[in-house]
């Protein structure tokens, strides 16, 4: 929705033309050798979705909800990653080892093996409290999983350098 106020056009909400999981602002770019922290939530879908949210502008309810959560999951998630806190145990669990100076405790992530349910399940208060309120279930740990392994299986050797000595 695009509003007037008499000197400018202001853009209060994405325009719908453009679909919140959209591709389209990065498939002309070639993707990175290598991915971090920081380049890994133009990549990572579930990260592009949360960015898109976090600038969300409209008065959609449910799309505040997320937009509330959205900045703050995607930097936890980049502070795991940036202390090596994810750690994958088996095909099917990951664990979010603590902070120091932030938390004590590990969590664990499991990867949902049933396609029905949740992708990931934590077991930590607030992924737990969602569950229990009824609402879609997600944490920054979660997040971080998707990340790691996004970064695990998309990282790949960069081309030889070619020495013009
Ligand atoms: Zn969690």
């Amino acid at each position: 929705m695009i509003k007037t106020d008499g000197r400018k056009i202001i853009r209060t909400e994405p325009t719908n033309t453009q679909p919140m999981h959209s591709d389209s602002y990065t498939t002309k770019v070639e993707p990175p050798y290598s991915y971090n922290s920081h380049n890994i939530v133009h990549w990572e879908p579930e990260s592009k979705k949360l960015l898109v949210f976090s600038q969300y502008m409209g008065g959609d309810p449910v799309k505040l909800e997320i937009k509330k959560h959205a900045k703050s999951w995607l930097a936890k998630a980049g502070t795991f990653l940036d202390n090596k806190c994810i750690e994958k145990k088996t095909r099917w669990k990951y664990i979010c080892k603590p902070l120091d100076g932030y938390n004590k405790t590990t969590y664990s992530i499991f990867i949902n093996q049933d396609p029905t349910g949740p992708e990931m399940e934590c077991n930590c208060q607030g992924f737990q409290t969602k569950i229990q309120k009824g609402e879609e279930p997600f944490c920054s740990h979660c997040l971080a999983v998707k990340q790691f392994i996004h970064i695990n299986q998309h990282s790949r050797a960069p081309p030889e350098r070619i020495s013009r000595k």
